[in-house]
């Protein structure tokens, strides 16, 4: 991402950050960080955010966190620290040795707790969460002070003390800011800062039981870690205030000295098209089954993604040209098969694998030889050279490329025509071999033609369609996975009355065929691998499933690029 030709254009927050250092702020530093809540997988949404943030430190000379917003154990596991550290590793962002927790500062967020009350900014509030609620107000109309507001420093003291010393009930006491429960801003009505929870968390066990509110320990982490600009979604909009106020309003070393100091700065979230990225239902589609785990190939999470066989540099190249922006907005997945299509093309080396078998024997060819053909190992790319393929008398075709009554325009194999095997010869089918009591196919029976040899022939003869195919006596089976869309409406959400995103789930989103035939180089693919099987689509050796000689392969794409196509129209529409 350091790499200057690849260089993303500008967007807004860049122009941003810029007219700051022309100004002097932050002594010319920039320094950006991705919070992540440790309470589920990452998925596509949080990928551009980690590319835009660490893009932004590089791109400006920068330093760029890793830092985990745990303030709610109730909600967080060990498990998705692991998962996300994987993630944003995998992704290319680089957080050097600052892998951070917001757990690391509760003793510090804590002290700046007794500030603000010694200040009078903040209270202990005994109001239920029911009656705060009551006093909150609405949009129209100023809510009403807490009875509890006018405490003295001493009183209030000693209430966060002994809160923290376990004394009072889950519930029974909040501190609050005070700040104004007549702002139009319903943020700046007071909020509460920490709250009593029981729970213990996964970092600091069980020695706290009051935890910070997330408006609260934001802005304070990222000023205890130097933070310059703090980019985040544009729901935190309407936060912004609270989170300057919370910055105005405690002594901080890293706040005094320098001009400058953390800026919240907002963008539009990344929604995209036949999928969902609330963490809320993706869980639910983990825990109800839908999918098999976080990692379901199906799925918009980044461990999916990778399961599924994405490139990380297309992932990149996606959040890149997506674009940064102030309104919200839908991509299309077609968009992001695109970007993976497009780097693939480039890499991937060609093999050829027959999903659906159809036996062929060469007739006319003889019973003990084989010839090892040439074949390139991908077109887009010289250096990637050639391999070997065996042909002999007994082959596997794909199913789809033989009709026996074709229709006009079907150019493959028939009773009676030609085409050629891929870097190999022209067949003929002489003949069709059925079952005696069911009917079905069984073989065919096909001659060659020895002048045909692809590259040898001097006849320049054509034929119109070319297949690709495989030695059966040589070829390795192999089960495949053809993975399409997990929802089939574009908004997943669109439902009738009274039923709720389930039940757009595609019936087609998954299926397995387990007697494909691989060439036999692909014995050797190693797990996480990638290839393009020729004519049918991009394929990923499943680095989980692929063990014990056992060959699993996951699409990644087919090779029809719908994105151009919509692109296309949308010029001629
Ligand atoms: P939650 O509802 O649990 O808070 P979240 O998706 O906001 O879910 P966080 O862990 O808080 O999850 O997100 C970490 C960061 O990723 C935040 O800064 C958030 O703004 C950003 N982010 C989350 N979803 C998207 C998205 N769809 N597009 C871009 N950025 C996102
Ligand atoms: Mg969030």
């Amino acid at each position: 991402m350091a790499d200057d030709v690849n260089r993303p254009p500008a967007n807004f927050i860049q122009d941003l950050i810029e007219r700051d250092l022309a100004e002097g702020l932050n002594d010319g530093r920039v320094h950006t960080r991705f919070p992540p809540e440790p309470n589920g997988y990452l998925h596509i949404g949080h990928a551009k955010a980690v590319i835009l943030n660490y893009g932004l430190a590089v791109r400006n000379g920068g330093l760029f966190n890793l830092r985990f917003d745990d303030t709610n154990p109730a909600a967080e596991e060990e498990e998705f620290v692991t998962s996300i550290i994987d993630d944003v590793k995998w992704l290319g962002a680089d957080w050097g040795d600052r892998l951070f927790f917001a757990s690391d500062y509760f003793e510090p967020i804590y002290a700046f707790s007794v500030q603000l009350i010694e200040k009078g900014k903040a209270y202990a509030c005994d109001l239920s969460q029911e009656e705060m609620r009551s006093h909150r107000g609405t949009l129209t109309q100023p809510g009403r002070d807490s009875p509890y507001r006018n405490r003295s420093v001493k009183e209030n003291l000693d209430l966060l003390e002994r809160m923290r010393a376990g004394e009072f009930l889950e519930g029974s006491r909040t501190l609050r800011a005070k700040i104004d429960m007549a702002s139009s801003n319903m943020n700046l009505r007071d909020p509460v800062l920490y709250r009593i929870l029981y729970a213990p968390h996964h970092r600091t066990g069980d020695r706290w039981c009051i935890y910070p509110m997330y408006d609260y320990a934001h802005p304070l982490c990222d000023a205890l870690e130097g933070i310059t600009h703090s980019v985040c979604t544009l729901e935190y909009a309407d936060h912004r205030p609270l989170y300057d106020w919370v910055l105005d309003s405690v002594e901080c070393p890293a706040l005094s000295g320098a001009r400058g100091r953390p800026r919240q700065i907002e963008f539009a979230r990344l929604n995209m098209s036949h999928t969902m990225m609330s963490k809320r239902k993706l869980r639910r589609l983990v825990e109800g089954r839908h999918v098999n785990g976080w990692d379901d190939p199906r799925l918009p999470t980044i461990a999916g993604l990778r399961r599924r066989g994405y490139p990380p540099e297309a992932i990149r190249s996606f959040c890149e040209q997506i674009g940064v922006a102030r309104n919200d907005s839908v991509v299309d997945l077609a968009f992001l098969e695109h970007c993976a299509r497009e780097d693939l093309n480039r890499r991937a080396p060609r093999a050829m694998a027959v999903l659906r078998p159809l036996r062929v024997t060469v007739i006319n060819y003889p019973q003990d030889q084989v010839e090892w053909m040439q074949v390139e190992n991908n077109p887009e790319d010289p250096a990637a050279g050639t391999r070997r393929v065996p042909f002999c008398r007994d082959l596997y075709i794909e199913q789809e490329d033989f009709l026996e009554t074709p229709p006009a325009r079907f150019f493959r194999l028939a009773p009676g025509r030609e085409v050629r095997l891929k870097g190999a010869y022209i067949i003929k089918c002489d003949s069709v071999v059925k079952d005696d009591t069911t009917g079905t196919i069984r073989e065919l029976h096909c001659t060659f033609d020895p002048a045909s040899r692809s590259g040898e022939s001097t006849d320049g003869r054509k034929v119109k369609a070319t297949v690709h195919w495989v030695s059966a006596r040589h070829a390795v089976p192999a089960t495949v996975r053809l993975y399409d869309n997990l929802f089939l409406a574009a908004n997943p959400e669109a439902v009738p009355e009274g039923q709720d995103f389930t039940a757009n789930l595609s019936p087609h989103s998954l299926e397995v065929l387990t007697a494909c035939q691989l060439e036999p180089s692909l014995a050797e693919a190693t797990p996480g691998s990638r290839y393009q099987f020729l004519r049918q689509a991009y394929f990923h050796a499943d680095p989980v499933d692929c063990r014990e000689g056992r060959l699993v392969f996951n699409r990644i794409v087919s090779l029809r690029d719908t994105w151009a196509k919509v692109q296309g129209s949308q010029l001629l529409g």
